[in-house]
């Protein structure tokens, strides 16, 4: 792990220190920040990924062997896309939402306003560095927060790339990236932010809360977790082998919604593997050496992460999951082939873990409430994904499940419609982001009344027989 000597991390938190206490006033000035400041700060931040993407194209490469046309789809493109989208929505959003007087509240007149929530603390992982640093940092220049970012050390060019792109386009009352490792991110964690924004694994995730709880600071918790997909024998079989071919291997499986793991309905379970390993052969290679040098698959983030895979594939096949495809790998080369395994027992650290890596379980089921109870049987997913044609066998699985969101025929798309809340639930994560829901993450929505001619005045003290009577008048004709 790459880790700031204990000094270097101590004069950085120094300076954050220092940092934090000008964005407090910087954010109070920001709470009256009209939106075309807002917009101002939004285009730059797109306008400087425009013209920083192919030293950011290269670094992904560097640290994750990104092929270029996947940093542009999965990293570049959604940025762009966000700060398109909030610039053509935001004036909208930051108006304030008038709300009809209630019965109670007669003669009032009320409002939500949403203000900034204000100094905010992004911390965010590795494995899409460009999108999950820079997405959170739109949305909070959208509800006008000022923010301190930490990119993952897991990837030190990417890192090192938005630290120059983020600190040579801002003033750092607005905004400053810190590179540096878990000393580091502590060190932020120990400092009195407004809002913290994490994403990354669920273990983290607590630490986080408990900096937050100490400050009585919000929270946004992007996290993961073993995102099940289900294959009905109504599904068309060809179509769910496309994409799960590339959901489940791009990004070589590191990827937070990736599909971790498959029940296949046991009718058409040998149809479904024969289509999905043909179409693993055509798109990553046929043979071990073409797959091996094939530029459009990732590596793994690092050699440790590599082994960690190599352990969990050797722990499965130990217990007797029978490998259909793959298995190669060379941890010094962090590469793990595209991989599927038969049927792992419920016990394995495969079927334990989120996998976070090219190893696809397939596992069978006969009917609805195996499957069901497989799934809540472990914690709420991040996403679901269903592949059916049966109406009823999609609603029955959704309405007896949890997960932070749902595909159906699809997989990894609903991460990219900016109006779905992306979040998950539980283990998988607490409040959502992108497009207004990003926006309302970095916002609080206070609450304004005025009071125009209420009558409330009669339900005073001194409880003479008038306020009695129309106490008990309101609690029997509203209560
Ligand atoms: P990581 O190791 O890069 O850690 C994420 C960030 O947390 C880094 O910036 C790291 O420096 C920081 N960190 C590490 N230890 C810390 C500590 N003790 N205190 C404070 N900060 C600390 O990434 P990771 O956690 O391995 O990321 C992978 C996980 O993230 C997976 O579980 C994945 O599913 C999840 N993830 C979720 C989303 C989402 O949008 N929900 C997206 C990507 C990844």
């Amino acid at each position: 792990m790459i880790e700031l000597p204990m000094d270097t991390s101590r004069s950085t938190i120094s300076q954050a220190t220092q940092l934090l206490e000008k964005q407090q006033q910087r954010s109070i000035e920001l709470r009256a920040s009209p939106a075309r400041e807002r917009l101002e700060r939004i285009a730059r931040l797109a306008s400087a990924v425009r013209s920083e993407a192919d030293a950011l194209r290269a670094a992904l490469h560097d640290d994750l062997g990104k092929p270029a046309p996947e940093s542009d789809l999965t990293e570049l493109f959604p940025v762009l896309q966000e700060a398109r989208y909030l610039a053509r929505h935001l004036r909208r959003w930051m108006r304030n939402r008038h709300v009809m007087p209630t019965a109670a509240t007669l003669g009032t007149r009320a409002r939500v306003r949403y203000e900034p929530r204000g100094t905010s603390l992004i911390i965010s992982p590795w494995n899409y560095p460009v999108n999950l640093t820079l997405i959170p940092v739109l949305d909070a220049f959208a509800a006008g927060c000022p923010v301190i970012v930490k990119p993952s050390e897991f990837t030190p060019a990417t890192s090192a790339c938005l630290r120059r792109l983020i600190n040579s386009n801002f003033p750092p009352e607005d905004a400053m990236s810190i590179e540096g490792g878990v000393e580091t991110a502590k060190g932020l964690l120990d400092l009195p932010f407004e809002h913290f924004f994490y994403t990354g694994g669920g273990r983290v995730a607590g630490e986080i809360m408990r900096a937050a709880a100490r400050n009585l600071a919000s929270v946004t918790l992007e996290l993961g977790g073993k995102s099940p997909t289900v294959i009905d024998q109504s599904a068309d079989l060809s179509r769910a082998a496309r994409i799960l071919t590339w959901a489940k291997f791009a990004n070589a499986g590191q990827t937070c919604i990736a599909p971790d793991y498959v029940y296949v309905h046991a009718a058409i379970a040998v149809d479904f593997q024969k289509a999905l390993l043909e179409e693993i052969a055509r798109v990553w290679g046929s043979e071990p050496a073409i797959r091996r040098n094939n530029t459009d698959y990732c590596r793994i983030v690092s050699t440790r992460h590599t082994q960690r895979l190599t352990e969990l594939l050797a722990d499965a096949r130990s217990r007797g999951a029978r490998l259909l495809f793959g298995g190669e790998a060379d941890p010094a080369k962090r590469y793990i082939e595209p991989t599927v395994v038969w049927n792992p027992p419920a016990g394995s650290q495969l079927m334990q873990e989120e996998i976070f890596g090219p190893i696809l379980p397939l596992l069978p089921f006969q009917d609805d409430e195996e499957v069901i109870a497989a799934i809540n049987s472990r914690p709420k997913p991040l996403a679901l994904y269903i592949y059916a044609r049966d109406r009823k066998f999609i609603r029955r699985i959704i309405g007896s499940t949890s997960s932070g969101g749902v595909v159906i025929n699809h997989s990894m798309l609903h991460v990219l419609h900016e109006r779905l809340p992306f979040g998950g639930v539980g283990a998988s994560g607490l409040g959502s982001y992108h497009g207004f829901y990003g926006f309302r993450a970095f916002s609080h929505e206070r609450a304004i009344l005025e009071d125009k001619f209420s009558p409330s005045r009669i339900l005073f003290p001194p409880y003479t027989s008038l306020p009695r009577r129309a106490i008990a008048l309101l609690l029997k004709v509203l209560g």
